[in-house]
């Protein structure tokens, strides 16, 4: 009996609950209810114990818990591979599943400890000026959902589906409860034990039911999620329940999909490009038996070559070796359960109805027994009529795809949108206008569009493989979801929020300087304190430095940016906003660097970079210039002795107005242990408004 995991304890059930059987010898493997578990008691634990304990942790805390949980169950991956052959998987199939989703835990945490800061709230886009004397600014943050986020996975991808989702809740600090499930359950529960065995995550942040979710969808309060993976008449029936509609519970949804694949109409027989179209069909409607969410089941070819795509997929699918996935020769195993391959029947069935099946009827199995096993033969339709409905919204959840022959590009790109909104389509050519007119034609009904073509076909990574770095979902009959995509993952379970406010409380709030707050110059230079030392507001600035025209012409000399906007004045007559001869925005930057740094070797280690850089007004040659640094946001390092300082730089002109404005990103060494507080000895000055400061 697989066992749940409920408010810090495994939780048996105390009936027989179902069988649940091997996909290859019928053999069974597990059983599995959820009877006697305690919903209201589950997301209660979750929101009380596992909420508060994971918002203790900054972002940068959470990804280190999940590399470590990425790390740890890789020690385990072996007999994830083992259990893994129950489902019908073969090695490489599995592997998708095992490697693919602790690969994806791990990026979301590197991109995490990248891309958010090592704090507790994230700051979205650059402050909002709200007001004309700067009284009143507005930020967008983004802070956890108070609530608990329960995953309900589907059977396809025991593993994938549920670190995918729970590696990002876990960055954004929200508790989960995971629902794989019931087919394939037995594998999630294996990795589950695995993670809670760890004793890597607080106690509380995941919980498992293994089974039916009994009333746990009438406890739902709108500060819960629901991240549903799975079929639209499940997505349909979850999102309508009534406490969700009532209590607006987020509610997101990765349904299914009929994703196409475009042959270009320059790839005719014999480029590159058609040989790729169709090793990427054969390897989508064979790996996973075709039970991938994303696999090709829309085969959209010209007309002309439609019969040469036919033959060569014929050629290419005769030589698919089906039977046992522990055998490594296998190149395809099995479908999950006899009932799915029904399932897959069915919709053939109902696909044939308006095509025609041009290979595959007879399947010949090497070592398992044909029989018993849900085995399946890969299956090619072609539809001489490609708008037929069946063909845009029937789902052959298996080895499955049908040709549809297309006239013309426009023709192609009203096919592909018949899907109704998909997952994800894909596009062979080596032609940019087709490229161009595709992407542009189709964007609108995808989640993801992937290009193909001679020259990336050794690096693509697959028309069916959700990247962690890449938004997953798709609109329309998708399921209008989205998951994934780098730190916007995390994103999702968060809520954005606007604060408004006057600059001081809006700072104080969020943790980032703001425009027109307190700046407080410091007695010694900001930049030679520790990170430690370091107070958001500390500000160094600079006394005037005088652009001369013997600066601008050594510039343009030394750099060779002779632009005439800098050299020549009679250039400039019909110029319609330079007046006169300006200095280079370079060179404002590079004085501006000159004003502000503080030479000396110590606890500022390197210039990382600038961003959100804007030039104001223009620097005339003899306008003098002047900088005012302040530290915006501190985000020390977990694992590093340093640390990264964000700096709002400020340049002016002499009547205080902007020229320059930007934000420098350092790196900053932590006070080495022992070191004494330099901030004790330098004690800062009263915070004060510097004059000049109008933004
Ligand atoms: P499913 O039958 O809709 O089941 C999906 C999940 O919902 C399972 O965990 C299932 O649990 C659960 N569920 C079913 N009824 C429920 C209820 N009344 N209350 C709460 N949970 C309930 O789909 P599936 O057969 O597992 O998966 C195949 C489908 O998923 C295909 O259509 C495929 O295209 C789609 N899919 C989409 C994606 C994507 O990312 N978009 C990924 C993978 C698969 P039980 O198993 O216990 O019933």
């Amino acid at each position: 009996m697989l066992r749940s995991y409920a408010q810090g304890r495994w939780h048996t059930a105390p009936d027989d609950g179902v069988e649940l059987r091997n996909a290859v010898t019928g053999e069974p493997v597990a059983r599995i209810s959820s009877t006697g578990l305690d919903m209201a008691g589950m997301l209660e634990y979750g929101r009380r114990v596992g909420g508060p304990a994971l918002r203790r942790l900054t972002f940068h805390q959470r990804a280190l818990l999940c590399k470590a949980l990425a790390a740890h169950l890789h020690e385990h991956r072996d007999e994830f591979h083992a259990l893994s052959l129950a489902t019908g998987a073969t090695r490489r199939d599995a592997g998708f599943d095992i490697e693919g989703g602790i690969i994806t835990m791990r990026v979301i945490s590197s991109k995490a400890r990248q891309q958010l800061p090592n704090g507790t709230v994230y700051i979205d886009g650059a402050p909002e000026l709200l007001s004309r004397r700067g009284t009143f600014v507005g930020q967008h943050v983004y802070t956890p959902v108070r609530g608990v986020a329960v995953q309900i996975n589907a059977f396809n991808f025991p593993v994938w589906g549920m670190l995918e989702k729970l590696a990002p809740a876990v960055i954004a600090g929200v508790p989960t409860i995971v629902k794989p499930a019931s087919q394939t359950a037995y594998l999630s529960e294996l990795v589950f034990r695995r993670i809670v065995e760890s004793g890597i995550l607080p106690d509380g942040a995941v919980q498992l039911i293994c089974g039916s979710t009994g009333d746990l969808f009438t406890h739902l309060t709108g500060r819960d999620m629901v991240a549903f993976t799975g079929s639209a008449s499940t997505a349909t029936k979850l999102a309508g329940h009534p406490t969700v509609l009532a209590e607006a519970v987020r509610f997101n949804a990765e349904r299914d999909s009929l994703n196409c694949a475009i042959l270009g109409e320059d790839a005719k027989p014999g480029t590159p490009e058609f040989d790729l179209y169709v090793d990427e069909i054969v390897s989508e409607i064979t790996a996973k038996a075709g039970q991938r969410c994303t696999a090709i089941r829309r085969v959209i070819a010209p007309r002309e070559y439609a019969d040469a795509v036919v033959a060569a997929l014929d050629g290419r699918l005769a030589g698919i070796r089906i039977g046992d996935p522990a055998d490594p020769e296998s190149q395809m195993g099995a479908l999950a359960s006899q009932g799915q391959r029904d399932e897959v029947r069915g919709a053939v069935a109902r696909l044939q109805a308006v095509s025609e099946l041009v290979n595959g009827s007879a399947v010949t199995v090497h070592g398992a027994d044909a029989d018993i096993g849900a085995f399946m033969a890969p299956q090619v339709l072609y539809a001489d009529d490609p708008m037929a409905e069946p063909l845009h919204t029937v789902e052959a959840f298996g080895p499955v795809c049908a040709v549809l022959p297309y006239d013309g590009t426009d023709e192609a790109i009203e096919l592909a949108r018949m899907g109704g909104g998909s997952l994800v389509g894909s596009l062979f050519t080596h032609d940019p206008r087709i490229a161009r007119d595709v992407v542009l034609g189709v964007a609108a009904d995808h989640g993801r569009l992937h290009l193909v073509d001679r020259d990336c076909a050794d690096e693509q990574t697959g028309h069916g493989s959700p990247l962690p770095h890449m938004i997953h979902g798709g609109p329309g009959r998708a399921g209008g979801g989205e998951e994934l995509g780098g730190v916007r993952g995390v994103l999702h379970f968060m809520q954005r929020t606007a604060v408004q406010g006057p600059p001081d409380l809006v700072a104080a709030a969020v943790g980032r300087w703001m425009p027109g707050a307190a700046r407080n110059e410091t007695a010694d230079h900001p930049m030679s304190r520790y990170l430690e030392d370091l107070e958001i507001g500390d500000t160094f600035v600079s006394g005037p430095r005088t652009i001369t025209t013997a600066d601008v012409e050594h510039f343009a000399e030394f750099t060779g940016d002779r632009f005439y906007a800098h050299l020549d004045q009679d250039a400039l007559a019909d110029h319609p906003f330079f007046e006169q001869r300006v200095a280079h925005g370079y060179l404002v930057l590079s004085f501006a660097a000159g004003l502000f740094v503080h030479s000396d070797p110590g606890p500022l280690l390197a210039n990382q970079g600038l961003s959100e850089l804007r030039f104001g007004k223009p620097v005339h040659l003899g306008d003098a210039i002047a900088v005012a640094l302040t530290c915006a946001q501190i985000s020390p390092r977990e694992d590093q002795p340093y640390g990264e300082v964000r700096w709002d730089v400020q340049v002016t002109n002499a009547d205080g107005d902007e020229v320059a404005a930007y934000e420098l990103i350092t790196a900053v060494a932590k006070r080495p242990s022992g070191s004494p507080s330099a901030a004790g000895a330098a004690a800062a000055s009263a915070p004060r408004h510097v004059p000049g400061d109008s933004r």
